[in-house]
């Protein structure tokens, strides 16, 4: 049964229905000040956790946190809860500290957030001590560790926490799964029997589509217009991917911010906090962006390359749909990608920049992640299977394979001897453009030079488009039939498992996009039912407004669930108004009479 103290609080100042079955312990562990290790996904409700028990024990409790931008948010959103909480690091003004140490000697101050160097620092340490500190948050706990994804010296020093503050209670929290990142944490940390609480990996509220490449533009179109209005992710494999698509769509009248390592420092915290501030809604961007992105309201991160490794996907696809909405999470296929991803790793340890440890745990998460994405089981099941987790349902009804979105190609097996026998016929000596050219018999100035519109396999496919050519070719790369191979430039290739196929022995799948379209998973069909969306709106509107006006990114104000909830309710007075999700005390009195004349006006 949940402590009906903190039941009381999560309604009256968050406005939460309920917790999550792991908050409730990971907040059992803090009252009872007992040691925990909490691994929740991104989005999983990880900072409630650590903000929640200190409204209830009137102590401070201390976050350490390894980005400014990560402090700042919590801090604002905790402020418009009407909640002490303050942060320290290199941007804190000298007053901003006066007030802060005032604040902490008051008791009024509940949360103090703070980079790890900061206990470095001899006299700030001696200062929580005085002040009796006794309970610590480490947040992205897995940068203390080398064995995470994020390493960072900086959180080594948090190693001696415990030698300062031998009766405090220490939390770390993370969404990194693996087992030995887990068992460093706790060591480096040196909890104490610490109570490990290991939730969910399953992102129920996204759905998973893996997708044929076949036209790259025209496919990240589509996903653009079906979330019209509203934001998403583009993550592309390389810098030059990420400015050429964003040159294409902007010259269709997107407005698409390019976000990579390349641009200077001042051009990419503008577009970082354009899209914070919901004043640009599309961002194509390499792996560099992320970290500090809490905007609750992504509904769409599309992926127009393969992704690294699954790690890195669950990551990347955990940044929409924070806010427990739907949304979708796209990732468009070729075996090329894999092929990139490869030669990329090997040139690498040939430049002598990666250990062979190193070159042999990349090159197995390139193929952890093409089996996904060429495998055919229901994504979440794979997903949540990958990091040690069992999955109960029989089917997600969100991902591309529960939902039919992909469907096998009728005579996969004869398309496939076209191609190979194609590739015989030119003397395995082109590479994939050409044969694409002499299958759809194109009538090119180098196609009749080399005598190739002679040859019995010119024009054996013409019926069908290059794009869709190009992808039944990456997955006979990907089944193992064609190699691409040569010195100069690459050469398709037959391999020994071609010839049964060619001898009429062995059957070949293709599949392609499902020609009766798309279909919407259930969460997307329930979350808009009954919705008003002109209000809707309005409502975003409003809060865009107040946003700027107060200096706060719109979705600290308050999250779209709640504003789908008031277009959907309609309500009349501040007691409707107060039933909805995310609705508390402070909220209430703070936004309740403009919520209300929005509602009236629409
Ligand atoms: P994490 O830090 O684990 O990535 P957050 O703490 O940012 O996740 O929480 C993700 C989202 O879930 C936030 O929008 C938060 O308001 C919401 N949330 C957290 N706990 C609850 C809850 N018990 N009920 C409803 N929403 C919640
Ligand atoms: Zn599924």
């Amino acid at each position: 049964m949940p402590d009906p103290r903190v039941t009381e609080i999560l309604r009256r100042t968050w406005g939460f229905e309920s917790l999550r079955p792991l908050q409730e312990r990971a907040i059992d562990a803090a009252l009872g000040r007992r040691d925990s290790l909490v691994v929740l996904p991104t989005g999983g409700g990880k900072s409630l956790c650590y903000q929640l028990p200190p409204q209830l024990t009137g102590e401070l409790t201390v976050v350490i946190s390894p980005l400014i931008s990560l402090m700042k948010d919590q801090v604002d959103s905790l402020r418009e809860l009407g909640i002490d909480a303050r942060e320290l690091n290199s941007t804190t003004t000298a007053v901003q500290k006066r007030d802060l140490v005032q604040a902490a000697r008051e008791r009024s101050l509940r949360l103090l957030f703070i980079s790890p160097e900061r206990l470095a620092a001899d006299r700030f340490v001696d200062f929580l001590a005085e002040l009796g500190v006794r309970t610590f948050a480490i947040d992205e706990a897995h940068c203390i560790s080398h064995w995470g994804h994020d390493f960072r010296p900086e959180y080594r020093q948090l190693g001696a926490l415990r030698d300062r503050f031998p009766e405090a209670a220490l939390h770390a929290y993370t969404a990194t799964a693996t087992e030995s990142v887990r068992r460093d944490i706790a060591a480096q940390l040196r909890l104490r029997d610490p109570d490990v609480l290991i939730g969910t990996f399953d992102r129920a509220n996204l759905s998973y589509r893996v997708l044929p490449r076949v036209e790259p533009l025209n496919q990240t179109l589509e996903v653009i217009e079906r979330h019209s209005g509203e934001a998403g992710i583009i993550y592309c494999i390389r810098k030059k991917d990420v400015d050429e698509l964003t040159a294409s769509l902007r010259k269709r009248g997107i407005d698409a911010r390019a976000y990579h390592a390349g641009l200077a420092p001042a051009a990419r915290t503008a577009t970082q906090n354009a899209f914070a501030e919901e004043s640009c809604n599309i961002v194509v961007a390499t792996v560099a962006f992320g970290m500090g992105i809490d905007r609750s309201n992504i509904r769409f991160v599309l992926h127009t390359g393969l992704p690294k490794s699954i790690e890195h996907y669950q990551q990347e696809t955990g940044r929409a749909g924070r806010d427990g909405l739907e949304a979708d999470c796209v990732l468009l296929y070729s075996a090329a990608d894999v092929l990139l991803w490869r030669s990329i790793v090997e040139r690498s340890a040939a430049e002598g920049g990666a250990t062979p440890d190193y070159v042999r745990a990349s090159l197995h998460h390139i193929d952890d992640i093409d089996r996904y994405a060429r495998g055919a089981v229901c994504r979440h099941r794979a997903l949540v299977q990958y990091f040690g987790e069992e999955y109960a349902k029989p089917s997600c009804a969100a991902c591309d394979l529960c939902l039919g979105d992909v469907e096998e190609v009728a005579g996969a097996t004869v398309i496939a001897q076209k191609i190979l026998s194609c590739v015989v016929r030119v003397d395995q000596r082109f590479g994939i453009g050409h044969v694409i050219s002499v299958l759809r018999g194109e009538e090119t100035d180098r196609v009749r030079k080399l005598g190739h519109d002679r040859l019995s396999t010119y024009g054996l496919l013409a019926d069908h488009p290059q794009g869709e050519l190009r992808d039944w070719i990456y997955q006979l790369i990907g089944h193992g039939l064609l190699a691409q191979d040569g010195e100069q430039y690459p050469v398709l290739k037959l391999t020994a498992g071609a010839r049964g196929v060619l001898r009429g022995e062995e059957e070949v799948r293709l599949v392609q996009i499902a020609r009766k379209g798309r279909r919407k998973a259930k969460a997307e069909r329930e979350s808009w039912e009954g919705v008003d969306e002109k209000l809707f709106e309005s409502l975003r509107k409003f809060r865009r407004e107040l946003a700027s006006a107060r200096g706060v990114p719109p979705y600290i104000i308050l999250g779209d669930r709640s504003l789908r909830e008031i277009a959907r309710l309609r309500p009349h007075s501040l007691g409707e108004l107060a039933e909805v999700f995310g609705i508390g005390e402070v909220k209430l009195a703070d936004l309740g009479q403009g919520i209300l004349s929005v509602v009236a006006g629409s």
